[in-house]
């Protein structure tokens, strides 16, 4: 009888773990968009899409070069 009761108890360990996960997940699927492997940004001069790691960082947002971050008379924050 003993061995019963701890049966039931790891089963409902096990199922409450299952449906915690499950509940979790759907939603983040449907919230968030689809995730990119790099996140893609746009050139704030051109609107050319590069990976965020490539672009230019400027004080209004990302370019494709320097050239354009200094066409858009903006400059490195940093
Ligand atoms: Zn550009």
């Amino acid at each position: 009888m003993k061995y019963l009761i701890w049966l039931v108890v790891i089963l409902a360990a096990i199922w409450a773990f299952k449906r915690s996960r499950r509940a979790v997940k759907p939603p983040a699927e449907k919230s968030t968009p689809p995730v990119t492997p790099s996140n893609m940004v746009g050139c704030a001069h051109c609107g050319l899409h590069l990976p965020q790691e490539e672009a230019v960082t400027g004080a209004k947002g990302f370019y494709c070069s320097t050239e354009h971050r200094a066409a858009a008379l903006d400059r490195n924050p940093a």
